[in-house]
């Protein structure tokens, strides 16, 4: 292949700076000028512009910088983006000037920035890609810190059987947006941690979000042994043991990654516990200055903020003892405190007995802590109670911030060109202003709707087309070309499903009553159809057969075709199904779901969600913009389903099918538009990115950077 550099005309040869920099993701412009350079490539490489610009021809690229028209968006889009890489007029350039010149350091297991960087699972992920774009968009003095796995997460395939097998597939590091970090005199930069006597090293790759660096960490090195340069080969695929050495790993080394950096960080932010052992490593760095334990405590203290994602008590981290003390041993004596003392840090009771838990750990010696919604920061209070002996439940000193999604990302880019049209390009800068949404009236019923149905055709035409190319490709059986949705009616009222098959997610709810969903499912005037897509833990065999008996009903004949399970949910897909259904179903177990984000990027795409009131829902839920199932726990989880399930039932029946069906001579559903446009105008601006960085940014960053405690 010639290299990229050589073939590509003087004319346009900053494509490569733009498509290293994943600021093209969230540009509406960007993405345009990609899709114009080679559709049916844009669309084969699931856009992926740095695999684009390798496999494009020189013949190809020259008549593109022929094209009048390709040239004309070219320098448009290379001005917004220098504009944006220079912004000294950001948000936090205006409100702290006094701050630019300090360092958030965001710590996560996974960011979910693109799919042409497969390095996230779910929702934690998702939600530290979010937090790095809008960072960037907002100018706060961020750098990220991650893995990257080789391998990444998981594919799923669903054969036949419906028993979800995982396919590992090794990423072309060529072809994903990510340079290898060069010290000053050409080196490649290298870090090292102790893990048990062994020294592991690992490089590090940057990734261009925007403003923001995000640094992810490889073991993949000839330096090490085979073992430990599997160590980051996947997310979430080893024992436990292989956790702890990725999480000291990622705590110790990402703490060194900084160093080597030159990065004094006034803030390091703990996505979730995985990275706590940051705060070993800042204690032994400041006793090794000499400051004694307490004093090296406050110190640490003052300047973290640590995050917990969830109320299951599974989705916590913890370690034997005896696998602690191993990885640690002697680590004591450096900080100055017992082995007692030291285990005594994350010391938890178990279903099993004593352990070593890194949440524990975290809200032990973090500065702040926090939940991601309101009822999650309660459950949070009392389930931790025991952590703070001294304090009431509500003093418990773990607050809450409610999640967002990054606007820019999850919206329909007919949708934002839509609101471009009625609200003039500034809406961008304010999208998180909710008087800019009571504008929402000046849209027609008329133009929002042929969006949506726009949106609702290519939803379905992506999913004929995956199924289509599976079965030329031989493999898939026709029953399987029928599962991934080929028979789904774009005229049908659509109810997407999509997240990750944990049972207390009960994704089987709505099949409870098959006689009652049947009739709903396969009314000749006013059928429903529904959508599933989701992966289950490698692990998690209850969750492959909760999918496997998902995948059964949309095998069924009885059922019509009306079900599908489409297999392999990522963020592209994701794109897809919140742009493009009409009604997006949630039915976790209250109170299990800390918040969720999908019903949030369905809201902003004028998708009302039918949801259980539990994580977020229970603030976004206002009477009017959706609809709500439940409120009270019950102990029987059997009666709790059959209660929920009706309630479901009922709203389906009652309200949902009429509503959406009640057309006009036009068949414009009016009261359904009317209920579109309230979606958005009350979710959007609330459960956005921007709200929730600029309420970390002014509750918890500035507490830290400012020392106080
Ligand atoms: C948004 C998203 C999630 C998280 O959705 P939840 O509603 O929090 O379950 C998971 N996976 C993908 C691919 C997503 O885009």
């Amino acid at each position: 292949m010639i290299p990229v550099d050589e073939k590509i005309p003087e004319k346009i040869n900053r494509l490569p700076e733009l498509a290293y920099n994943l600021w093209w993701s969230w540009s509406l412009e960007a993405r345009e000028l990609f899709r114009r350079l080679d559709y049916p490539m844009w669309r084969r490489t699931q856009h992926n512009p740095v695999q684009m610009l390798q496999e494009l021809s020189p013949i190809q690229l020259k008549a593109a910088s022929q094209d009048g028209a390709f040239i004309r968006q070219y320098n448009k889009v290379m001005m917004l983006y220098d504009r944006e890489m220079r912004n000294g007029r950001s948000w936090f350039h205006i409100t702290y000037p006094e701050h630019i010149d300090k360092t958030i350091a965001y710590f996560s297991f996974e960011f979910g920035l693109h799919n042409s960087l497969p390095i996230y699972s779910g929702g934690l992920g998702i939600l530290s890609g979010d937090h790095a774009k809008e960072a960037s968009d907002l100018g706060l003095p961020f750098v990220g810190i991650g893995f990257m796995y080789p391998q990444g997460y998981f594919r799923q395939r669903i054969p036949s059987h419906g028993w979800q097998e995982a396919v590992y597939q090794q990423l072309d590091m060529g072809q994903t947006a990510i340079q290898p970090v060069k010290m000053a005199d050409g080196q490649s930069l290298k870090v090292s941690v102790n893990l048990a006597g062994r020294t592991v090293y690992a490089r590090v790759w940057r990734v261009l979000v925007g403003r923001v660096s995000l640094y992810l960490l490889d073991t993949d090195v000839d330096d090490n042994d085979p073992w430990d340069r599997e160590l980051s080969a996947r997310l979430y695929s080893g024992d436990s043991e292989m956790r702890i050495r990725q999480e000291i790993m990622l705590g110790v080394g990402g703490m060194r990654v900084l160093r080597a950096l030159g990065v004094d960080p006034a803030v390091c932010h703990m996505n979730e516990g995985h990275s706590a052992f940051i705060l070993l490593e800042c204690m032994r760095e400041y006793i090794a200055q000499g400051f004694s334990f307490r004093e090296a405590s406050e110190k640490v203290r003052a300047n973290t903020v640590f995050t917990t994602h969830t109320p299951v008590p599974a989705g916590h981290d913890t370690f034997s003892f005896h696998m602690v003390e191993h990885y640690f041993n002697g680590f004591w004596d450096e900080i100055g405190i017992s082995r007692e003392q030291f285990l005594g840090l994350g010391g938890h009771e178990e279903t099993w007995g004593m352990a070593f838990n890194m949440t524990v750990l975290a809200l032990r010696l973090a500065g702040q802590s926090n939940a991601v919604s309101r009822l999650h920061g309660e459950v949070s209070r009392k389930m931790w109670q025991e952590v703070f002996p001294a304090n009431a439940i509500d003093d418990v000193p773990i607050s809450s911030i409610t999640n967002g999604v990054h606007v820019p990302t999850w919206i329909a880019s007919d949708l934002h060109e839509l609101f471009d049209k009625y609200f003039g390009p500034e809406w961008r800068g304010r999208h998180d202003d909710p008087a800019l949404w009571q504008r929402l009236v000046d849209i027609p019923d008329t133009e929002l709707w042929q969006v949506h149905l726009l949106l609702k055709r290519m939803l379905m035409g992506f999913l004929r087309e995956r199924a289509r190319r599976r079965w030329v490709d031989g493999r898939n059986d026709p029953t399987q070309v029928l599962t991934n949705g080929t028979l789904l009616d774009p005229d049908a009222l659509t109810i997407g499903f999509a997240r990750r098959f944990a049972t207390y997610k009960r994704a089987n709810l709505i099949f409870r009553d098959l006689d009652r969903l049947q009739r709903l499912l396969l009314d000749i005037h006013r059928p429903v159809q529904l959508i599933f897509a989701g992966k289950a833990h490698p692990a998690d065999d209850p969750g492959k057969a909760l999918i496997q008996q998902i995948y059964n009903m949309a095998k069924h004949n009885q059922l019509g075709g009306r079900v599908a399970f489409v297999e392999d949910y990522d963020m592209h897909m994701a794109r897809y199904l919140v742009q493009g259904v009409d009604v997006w179903l949630n039915t976790p177990r209250r109170p299990r779901e800390a918040s969720g984000t999908s019903g949030m990027k369905a809201s902003l795409n004028g998708v009302p969600n039918l949801s259980i009131m539990d994580g977020w829902w229970v603030e976004g839920y206002n009477g009017a913009n959706g609809w709500a199932i439940g409120g009270e726990i019950w102990e029987d989880h059997n009666a709790q389903d059959e209660h929920d399930a009706n309630t479901l039932y009922q709203l389906l029946e009652d309200e949902i099918v009429p509503l959406y069906y009640g057309r006009d001579r036009d068949d414009v559903p009016r009261g359904w538009v009317d209920l579109m446009r309230e979606t958005i105008r009350s979710n959007a601006p609330q459960f956005s990115m921007r709200r929730m960085v600029k309420e970390y940014t002014t509750e918890l960053y500035l507490k830290a950077i400012e020392g106080e405690k």
